[in-house]
Formats: C-alpha cells, sequence, structure tokens
C-alpha cells in the first residue's frame, strides 16, 4: 500500500443550457497556451471546443480529456433536440480517428490542464471568461494513494511513447523546460 495523500480535485461544471456558444473560452484557452503565453490565438489550440448549432440553439463545451493511441470498437450517437450529431462529437479523447485535442503543429495530443500556472490562478481562464456562468469551477480535497498518480503517469507516457516515439516525447520535454 502506498502512503496516502491530499489530492485537491478540480471540476468544472457545464450547464448547457446557459452555453450560448460565443467560443470565447476557446479563445483564452488557446491565448493562454500559445507559446510565447497570449502571443496569438487559434481554437484549433484550445483544450475546450463548443460544438454548435446555431439554428437549434445548442451549445455543447466539450474538454479536452485522455489521449487514446486507438480508436473505440464502437461508437455514440447523440440526439439533442430533434438534431442527432457526428458519431464521436461529444468525446474528449484525443484519438487517432479525427483532429480534435491536437496540437496542429505538432500533432501532439492537447488535454485540459485546468491553466497549470505558478502561482496558480484563482480559477480556471474559460471559467472567468465564461460571462453567462455556462462554466462554474469547484475544488474539493480527496485522500489518494500516492503509487497510483506514479503508475497512471507511466500508462500515459507508454502510450505517448507508443504513437509518437520516445524521441519526440524527450525533445518536446526539452522544450518545455526551456520555456518561461
Ligand atoms: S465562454 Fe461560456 S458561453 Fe461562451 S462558448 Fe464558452 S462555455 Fe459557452
Ligand atoms: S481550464 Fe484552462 S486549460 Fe482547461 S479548457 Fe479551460 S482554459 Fe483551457
Amino acid at each position: 500500500m502506498g502512503e496516502k495523500k491530499k489530492k485537491i480535485i478540480k471540476t468544472i461544471k457545464v450547464d448547457v443550457d446557459l452555453c450560448n456558444g460565443c467560443r470565447a473560452c476557446e479563445v483564452i484557452c488557446s491565448a493562454f497556451h500559445a507559446e510565447p503565453k497570449y502571443s496569438s490565438n487559434n481554437p484549433a489550440r484550445s483544450r475546450i471546443r463548443v460544438i454548435r448549432d446555431p439554428l437549434k440553439d445548442v451549445y455543447v463545451p466539450v474538454y479536452a480529456g485522455e489521449y487514446t493511441a486507438s480508436e473505440c470498437m464502437g461508437r455514440d450517437k447523440y440526439t439533442i433536440d430533434g438534431k442527432e450529431y457526428d458519431e464521436c462529437a461529444f468525446c474528449r479523447a484525443s484519438c487517432p480517428s479525427r483532429d480534435l485535442f491536437k496540437e496542429p503543429d505538432s500533432g501532439l495530443p492537447l488535454k485540459c490542464d485546468m491553466c497549470e500556472s505558478d502561482p496558480d490562478l484563482e480559477e480556471p481562464l474559460c471559467v472567468q471568461w465564461c460571462i453567462t456562468d455556462a462554466l462554474t469551477y469547484e475544488e474539493r480535497e480527496e485522500e489518494v494513494e500516492e503509487e497510483l498518480e506514479q503508475e497512471e503517469m507511466e500508462i500515459g507516457l507508454e502510450a505517448l511513447a507508443d504513437k509518437f516515439g520516445l524521441d519526440k516525447i524527450m525533445d518536446t520535454v526539452a522544450r518545455m523546460s526551456v520555456k518561461d
């Protein structure tokens, strides 16, 4: 058994009914993650994407989640307010079957990092920029096994090395460690 340690669980609650599709969340997320910070904005680099259907007034913000090396064997189909959406439309994965949640230049997977920065932000930027309150932020504390986190990190790194090759991963880590 590993050591117990406290972990802050960060949650962004999405109220789809309040989203008006303005895409401010995409703009600020991509600007925050630009290099250098705020030097550009490009929604393709955003870790949140808004699935939009203006005719039906349906807008669904979706956060970039885990990277996956292979597609799923099945598919989901959603119908909202009478409209059927594309398979995979609301999936959070960075997956080989589509371009969503991939850094456009390098092809590396994008994942929401809750605007990790030093010092910490009071709230993630997409939440701060969402004037309709479709996005709200919550934190709670939980006890977790330290070993488990290590294991998860190893699985993630193996998947990345598998897909992009160890050299590319090492180059990216080297680039990250010299950035401000
Ligand atoms: S900023 Fe808020 S209202 Fe605008 S698209 Fe994003 S989630 Fe929707
Ligand atoms: S929490 Fe930060 S990193 Fe995640 S989608 Fe929002 S702005 Fe992007």
